[in-house]
């Protein structure tokens, strides 16, 4: 809300929107009463959040999780409908989620789990109201169990009531690196403006799960160095840089990266990497990363969040004070989202297009978004991510004046 605040203010949004945008449209909260396997019932709370549909129908993900709440679920939806807005496509933003551990159900109690949750809400999804997606937890295989049921239910296909599927159900190949790879045509523009070498540039990466781990691939193979990986356990350095596949199959056969001969030095924080000598920060793990407590000692001048929230606002500030670039998430992962909206409408009109011909429109959206918020942070001399919120915020407000037109001329 500060975020849409700060905004709000260095733009004309209409006030009847700046009050509308202060709560979700709908906040849906289901009981899933599910037969454990044990034959016992126990009852799971569900969660969706449908934000904004000015722009389009509900599109975020579903994450199962213990800690998942309505706060939770409302504040992301307002994110979702920011990026969506952001990168100019035309969806709404939602979030959902189950409170469940799911290393705590067994699978079959979990399948449960996921055709319930469509259940309980099916009046409110479908591809023309709100499209769910995989989040924390969730992955392919459940999206394809809720489609199923989302399906049965309709009493034919709907294969575009859900994204994130397996290619088999309907899923498109480019969903899997979609999210790394649009942070990483961004970098790679920013390169290319400041005349710059790849081999010049030392990337240190926070994480090394789906979105870190491709975009080490994408920029090792692209010749940056990449000096600096870590995951949940530990950091590792090598100031001449890593050998990517080979940190891979190491991460692989050991769990861990902690251990690895090629690093010249390791740390057991994960955080530890956010400090080492850099020309580029990817913080690609978990949120509320750098605070006050480490951000005077990040050394990076540019940094890209693949993660969602790993800045906090007070270290934020003082970034800005210190005039580092920091891509904001809303912008940097937006990839992943683009993607699934061309899955959504690939099922929706029946076509399907080949990956490469996926990448490069995932290429012209997200560079188009990117020279749009920076000239947007040029013009209001402020930052990145005030900017997107800016963008954002003037997409809604030209829907919402049109709806209000349209539904004025009704009433006459
Ligand atoms: P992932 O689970 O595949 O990988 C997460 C990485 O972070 C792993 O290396 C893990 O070891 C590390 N990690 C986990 N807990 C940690 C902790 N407590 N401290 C430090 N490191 C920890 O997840 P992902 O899909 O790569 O997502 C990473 C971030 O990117 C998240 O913030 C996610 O919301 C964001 N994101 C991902 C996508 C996507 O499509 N995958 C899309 C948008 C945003």
């Amino acid at each position: 809300m500060e975020q849409l605040d700060r905004a709000a203010k260095k733009m004309d949004l209409s006030q009847n929107l700046h009050e509308i945008l202060q709560h979700p449209e709908k906040l849906h909260i289901v009981s899933l009463p599910i037969v454990m396997d044990d034959g016992s019932t126990k009852v799971f709370l569900g969660y969706r959040s449908q934000y904004s549909s000015i722009l389009g129908p509900y599109k975020g993900g579903i994450r199962f999780s213990r800690d998942v709440d309505a706060d939770e679920v409302k504040a992301l939806s307002f994110w979702m409908a920011i990026k969506v807005a952001a990168t100019n496509l035309p969806l709404g933003g939602g979030k959902g989620g189950v409170v469940v551990d799911p290393r705590e159900v067994s699978e079959s109690e979990l399948e449960r789990i996921s055709r319930q949750y469509v259940r309980a809400l099916y009046d409110n999804l479908g591809p023309n109201k709100d499209v769910p997606a995989p989040d924390v937890a969730t992955n392919p295989k459940i999206m394809g169990w809720m489609v199923g049921e989302y399906s049965h239910i309709a009493g034919m296909p709907v294969p575009a009531a859900f994204t994130g599927k397996d290619v088999d159900d309907g899923g498109i190949a480019a969903r899997a690196t979609s999210t790394a790879r649009g942070g990483f045509y961004l970098l790679e523009k920013m390169r290319i403006k400041q005349n710059k070498e790849a081999n010049s540039m030392r990337i240190a990466i926070q994480g090394f799960g789906n979105a870190g781990r491709v975009f080490a691939d994408l920029a090792y193979a692209a010749g940056y160095n990449i000096v600096g990986i870590s995951d949940s356990r530990g950091s590792i350095y090598c100031e001449s840089g890593f050998d990517i596949a080979d940190v891979s199959s190491y991460k692989k056969n050991t769990g861990s990266l902690l251990g690895y001969s090629g690093a010249t030095e390791e740390w057991p924080e994960s955080r530890a990497v956010l400090e080492v000598d850099c020309d580029v920060l990817i913080p690609a793990a978990i949120e509320n990363q750098i605070d006050s407590s480490n951000v005077d000692r990040i050394k990076s001048l540019l940094i890209v969040e693949l993660a969602n929230g790993p800045i906090t606002p007070d270290a934020d500030r003082v970034l800005e004070g210190r005039s580092v670039v920091v891509v904001p998430d809303v912008l940097a992962n937006a990839g992943g989202v683009i993607v699934s909206y061309y899955e959504w409408y690939q099922n929706y009109h029946g076509e399907q297009w080949d990956e490469d011909a996926t990448n490069e429109k995932l290429h012209v959206q997200i560079t188009q978004a990117y020279d749009d918020i920076a000239k947007m942070s040029q013009e209001q001399d402020c930052s990145m991510r005030e900017a997107t919120f800016i963008q954002a915020l003037r997409r809604i407000n030209d829907g919402y004046e049109k709806i209000s037109q349209i539904q004025h001329r009704k009433v006459i």
